[in-house]
C-alpha cells in the first residue's frame, strides 16, 4: 500500500510496482527509467479504441475490434509448431481464436468453455471464418477491454498491454501531494493540480494538447524546479561574507592608458559590474558572456589587475595550454614587471612546478595562468581572492559550485562563455550566476564575409585562398562532422590534407580528434608563429584562441552543423584588423528553408541574435551540443514554445527572493525533479 500524502512513493524502485520483475525493471532502466517517477513523461502516442463491441457477424476484417464470445471446443494439434485453436462463438456467428507459442494450461485458463469472455485483436478471414490470432486482450471483465487503449512509443520485450497495466497502476497510486505554487500561479492554470494534471496527462484524448492548463502548469513546474534550484545557489554563495577588495581606481585607468585601444561601452559596463562585485562583501559568483572576439580576456584582467592591487592572488583558468598561455603573454606585455605573474604548465619540469608552487604558497605570485591543473589538490595560494575560468560553457552547475567552494570564502568567481545562447537557456544553465553581457563588439572589428559554395566548385575556393597566402594570411579548413563515426571524421580530414598538401606543398598541417594532446598545442603553436599557411582539421579547434593572422575559414559539408555551431567557427577569423572571409561548403543546392538558415548567418554577426534563430528553426537541444553538457534535459517544457513561461518562472522567483519565502513548500518538488546532491545541500 502506498502512502497517498508522500511523494517518495514517486521515487521508489520499479520493482515496487505490482507485476514489475527484475527483467522489465531492466528493460525500463535501459531507457534510463529509473523510478517511478521516470515512468510518467513517456507519453502515449496514440491509442486504439477499444471500447466499442460488435457481433461476429458484423466484423471488419483487419481491423481492431472488441468481442464477447463463448469458447465451446478446444483443438490442440499433437505436432509441434502448429497452433493452439479454440473455436468460438456468439448469437450471430463462430470465430477460432489462435495461439502461437502458448501452453494447453494457459490458453484452458483464459478461455474457458462456455464463459462468456470479452477479446480483443486484429481480426482476420481464413477458409471460410473469422480468426483471430494472438489476441491481444482477453478477459471475463469486458470493462477491462472496452477501454481507449494508449500505445506508447514501447521499450523492447515489454507489450503494450503490459505497460498500460503499470501506468495505470502508478496513476490510481498517485500520492496527492500538497501544493507547493502560490495562487496567483496556480489561478494561470486554473487552479489545476499536480495530481489532476499528471491523471491528463496519460488520457488518450489528450495527446498533442501542448497548450492545455495540465500540460503549461507541469511543464512550469519543470522549468520553476530549475530556477529554484539555481536560485538556492546563487542565495548560498552569496550569503558568503568576504573581505571586499578596495579598488584602486588611479591604476586601473593608468592600465587602461596603456592599451592601444579604448573599451567598448560594453566592456567598461561589464568591467564596472565586476568591480562592484568585487569591492562588496559578498562574494561575486558572475558570468561574463560575450560573443567571440567581443574583447572578454582585457575585462578579466583588469579585474584580477584591481584584484592583486587589493592584495590577493588571482587564478585564471583556460580549457588548453596554448589558451593559457595567450593570456599569459597578453598580461606580461600589459603589467610588464608591475606584478609578477606566472605560467604553469604540464610541459614545465618538476623543478620549475615545484619553484611555482612555492611562491605561490608564499604569495610570490599575483596571477597565474594554466589549465584545470591550476586547481590540483597540491596547489596552495597563500590568498587567493578571484578564479577566473575561461570558456568553459561545458561546466555545469555543480562543476561550478565546486569550484566555488575550492576557492575558500574570499575569493570571487568570475566565469567567461563565448557561447551566446538565447535568454530562456541563459536563465536555465546559469541561473545561479549573476548576468554580465557583451553585446558590442570593438569598432575597429570588420564583419566577416561569409559565401556558400557547392562543392563542385571547390577550385574557385582554391584560387581564391592562392590569393591569400600571397598576402601573407593563412586559412583554417575545416573538414566535415560526422558525429556518428570519429573514423569518418578523421579520414575526410586525412584525404584533405593529402590533397591540399599536393597543391601547396609543405604549407599544411592536419588536426583531428587523433592527434594527441601535445602534437595538438605544437601545431596550434606552429600556426599562430605561421609556420604553414593551412591548417586542416575536423571541428576541434578550441575557442578563445587568437589567430590574428588567420582570416579565412573555409568549412565544408555545412550543412552539418546548427547556425550558432557555424557561427563560432567563423569567429575564429577576423580578430586582427585584416579583411576576412567564410566559406561554407555544400555537398548539393541548398533547400529553400536552408538558404533561408544561411541568409541568418550571411546578414548578421550577432551571435545572440543568431542562436536566438538557430534555437527556433532546430530545437533547443541541438545548439552547439548544449545536450550532452548537463543541461536540464525538459522533459515537457520548451524554450521555445513555453517562452512565456519561462518568464513567469523567473518572475515568481523574484518575488519569492524578493520576499524572503520560506521555500520548505518546494521540497517534494525539488526531490522529484531536480539534481540530488544539489538538494542536500538545501532542502
Ligand atoms: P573574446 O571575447 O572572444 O575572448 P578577446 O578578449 O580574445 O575576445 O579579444 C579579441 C581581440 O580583440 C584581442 O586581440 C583583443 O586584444 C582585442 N580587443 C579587445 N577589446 C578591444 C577593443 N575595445 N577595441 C579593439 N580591440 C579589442
Ligand atoms: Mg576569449
Amino acid at each position: 500500500m502506498t502512502n497517498k500524502s508522500n511523494y517518495e512513493y514517486l521515487l521508489s524502485d520499479l520493482t515496487e510496482l505490482n507485476g514489475v520483475g527484475i527483467k522489465t525493471t531492466n528493460l525500463l532502466k535501459r531507457k534510463k527509467i529509473n523510478n517511478i517517477f521516470d515512468l510518467l513523461w513517456k507519453l502515449p502516442k496514440s491509442y486504439t479504441d477499444r471500447s466499442l463491441s460488435t457481433n461476429i457477424k458484423d466484423l471488419r476484417i483487419g481491423e481492431n475490434q472488441t468481442i464477447t464470445i463463448i469458447p465451446k471446443k478446444y483443438l490442440f494439434p499433437r505436432v509441434r509448431n502448429l497452433p493452439n485453436r479454440v473455436s468460438c462463438f456468439d448469437e450471430t456467428g463462430e470465430i477460432d481464436c489462435i495461439f502461437f507459442n502458448s501452453y494447453e494450461g494457459y490458453v484452458r485458463k483464459i478461455l474457458p468453455l462456455g464463459k462468456e469472455i470479452t477479446v480483443s485483436g486484429k481480426i482476420a478471414f481464413y477458409r471460410n471464418k473469422y480468426q483471430l490470432t494472438n489476441p491481444k486482450y482477453v478477459s471475463e471483465d469486458s470493462s477491462l477491454i472496452k477501454q481507449k487503449h494508449n500505445t506508447y512509443s514501447l521499450t523492447e520485450g515489454i507489450s503494450e498491454k503490459i505497460y498500460n497495466k503499470i501506468i495505470n497502476q502508478i496513476i490510481s497510486n498517485l500520492p496527492i501531494l500538497k501544493e507547493w505554487h502560490s495562487k496567483n500561479i496556480l489561478d494561470k492554470f486554473d487552479n489545476i493540480n499536480w495530481n489532476e494534471a499528471i491523471i491528463e496527462l496519460h488520457k488518450s484524448e489528450n495527446i498533442g494538447k501542448y497548450q492545455d492548463n495540465f500540460y503549461q502548469r507541469l511543464a512550469f513546474d519543470e522549468i520553476f524546479s530549475t530556477f529554484l534550484v539555481n536560485s538556492e545557489i546563487r542565495k548560498k554563495i552569496k550569503k558568503i561574507k568576504k573581505k571586499n577588495k578596495s579598488l584602486n581606481r588611479k591604476k586601473q585607468t593608468n592600465i587602461l592608458n596603456k592599451l592601444e585601444f579604448y573599451l567598448t561601452n560594453d566592456q567598461k559596463k561589464t568591467l564596472e559590474e565586476i568591480n562592484q562585485d568585487l569591492s562588496s562583501s559578498n562574494k561575486m559568483f558572475r558570468l561574463l558572456q560575450g560573443d567571440v572576439g567581443s574583447g572578454k580576456t582585457i575585462v578579466s584582467l583588469i579585474a584580477a589587475y584591481n584584484t592583486v592591487n587589493s592584495g590577493f592572488q588571482v587564478a585564471l583558468m583556460a580549457p588548453t595550454e596554448i589558451l593559457a598561455r595567450q593570456h599569459y603573454n597578453f598580461a606580461k606585455k600589459l603589467f610588464s614587471k608591475e606584478i609578477n605573474i606566472e605560467l604553469i604548465s604540464g610541459k614545465s619540469d618538476y623543478k620549475t612546478k615545484k619553484i611555482i608552487l612555492n611562491k605561490l604558497e608564499n604569495n610570490n605570485i599575483d596571477i597565474i595562468f594554466g589549465t584545470h591543473a591550476i586547481f590540483q589538490k597540491k596547489i596552495n595560494f597563500k590568498n587567493l581572492g578571484l578564479i577566473i575560468i575561461d570558456e568553459q560553457h561545458k561546466f555545469g552547475v555543480n562543476q561550478r559550485k565546486r569550484l566555488s567552494d575550492k576557492g575558500g570564502k574570499n575569493c570571487d568567481v568570475l566565469l567567461m562563455t563565448a557561447t551566446p545562447i538565447p535568454r530562456t537557456l541563459t536563465m536555465t544553465m546559469y541561473g545561479d550566476m549573476d548576468l554580465s553581457i557583451i553585446r558590442e563588439k570593438p569598432k575597429s572589428r570588420k564583419p566577416i564575409k561569409t559565401y556558400s559554395k557547392l562543392e563542385s566548385k571547390i577550385d574557385d575556393v582554391i584560387k581564391f585562398i592562392k590569393k591569400e597566402i600571397q598576402l601573407g594570411n593563412q586559412i583554417f579548413w575545416v573538414c566535415p562532422l560526422i558525429e556518428e563515426s570519429k573514423k569518418i571524421d578523421h579520414s575526410s580530414a586525412v584525404k584533405k590534407f593529402e590533397y591540399l598538401n599536393k597543391l601547396f606543398p609543405n604549407q599544411v598541417s592536419l588536426l583531428h580528434g587523433k592527434t594527441d594532446k601535445e602534437d595538438k598545442e605544437i601545431i596550434l603553436d606552429n600556426f599562430l608563429k605561421k609556420k604553414f599557411k593551412i591548417l586542416v582539421s575536423t571541428t576541434i579547434i578550441e575557442v578563445g584562441i587568437d589567430f590574428p593572422n588567420a582570416n579565412v575559414i573555409i568549412i565544408e559539408n555545412a550543412n552539418k552543423f546548427g547556425l550558432s555551431q557555424l557561427h563560432q567557427l567563423r569567429g575564429r577569423v577576423g580578430r586582427g584588423n585584416k579583411d576576412s572571409a567564410c566559406i561554407l561548403m555544400f555537398k548539393s543546392n541548398l533547400s529553400d528553408n536552408a538558404k533561408k538558415r544561411i541568409n541568418i548567418l550571411k546578414e548578421s554577426n550577432d551571435g545572440f541574435y543568431i542562436s536566438e534563430e538557430d534555437m527556433k528553426i532546430r530545437g533547443f537541444g541541438d545548439i552547439l551540443g548544449f545536450k550532452q553538457s548537463g543541461i536540464k534535459n525538459f522533459k515537457l517544457a520548451d524554450p521555445i514554445h513555453n517562452n512565456d513561461l519561462f518568464l513567469l518562472a523567473e518572475k515568481e522567483i523574484k518575488r519569492i527572493e524578493n520576499n524572503n519565502e520560506d521555500i520548505g513548500r518546494f521540497k517534494p518538488l525539488i526531490k522529484l525533479y531536480d539534481r540530488a546532491d544539489i538538494i542536500n545541500d538545501i532542502a
